[in-house]
């Protein structure tokens, strides 16, 4: 069966960037934020579950997730942000499971957020880290999301400090030069695992 790599950074560390150049190796990708956002929409009982937890108007007049007042709701509320994960993240689990199963390479990559913080690198057999300097990573989003520094910087506050990702981490990649540099340590990590 596949080995799975998981492949994880903060906000603006360029995680999704490393995983497009993996993927022009010829290795698979799940992108585990993708996929959730699919799977509100696509999972019937999800659905239902969902709308459970947080009213009906959790889905619009076409049935699809109203990511505004989802937002609005579990921002006012931690217990329930924590309730919507407990539905979320086990329907991703089942989906990637569902990935895996469909994989015939022998090296196939993870890519998530919260690797460490849900502790999905101890089902992985090698993990990946990309991160950056704070500064430069917040001026990538604030490029990339017309984000203000100071919204940036709060959304980093609230994520696992880099010092214990980097003990955790099997590789660590340093994206604080240019693309070019990046896709030569992410063609190198590769080589390492292989
Ligand atoms: P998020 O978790 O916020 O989605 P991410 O970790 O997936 O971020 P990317 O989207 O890959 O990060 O990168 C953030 C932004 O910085 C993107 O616009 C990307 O094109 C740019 N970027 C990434 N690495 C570099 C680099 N080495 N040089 C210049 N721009 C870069």
């Amino acid at each position: 069966s596949s080995k799975i790599i998981g492949l994880t950074g903060g906000i603006g560390s360029g995680k999704t960037t490393v995983a497009k150049f993996i993927e022009n190796c010829g290795f698979p990708v799940y992108y585990s934020d993708d996929r959730a956002k699919e799977i509100v929409n696509d999972n019937p009982e999800l659905k239902t579950k969902i709308k459970e937890l947080l009213g009906d108007e959790s889905y619009d007049e076409n049935d699809l997730y109203n990511r505004k007042y989802v937002a609005k709701k579990v921002f006012e509320d931690e217990n329930l942000l924590d309730r919507l994960n407990q539905i979320i993240h086990p329907a991703v689990r089942i989906d990637f499971e569902n990935w895996v199963k469909k994989q015939t390479k022998y090296l196939i990559f993870k890519e998530t957020a919260l690797l460490f913080e849900l502790k999905l690198h101890l089902e992985c057999y090698q993990s990946i880290l990309v991160t950056a300097e704070d500064n430069i990573r917040i001026k990538r989003v604030m490029d990339r999301d017309l984000k203000t520094y100071r919204e940036v910087q709060s959304i980093m506050e609230n994520q696992m400090a880099e010092k214990e990702k980097i003990k955790l981490a099997d590789h660590v990649i340093y994206n604080n030069a240019n693309l070019d540099d990046l896709k030569e340590q992410t063609e190198k990590v590769i080589f390492e695992i292989e």
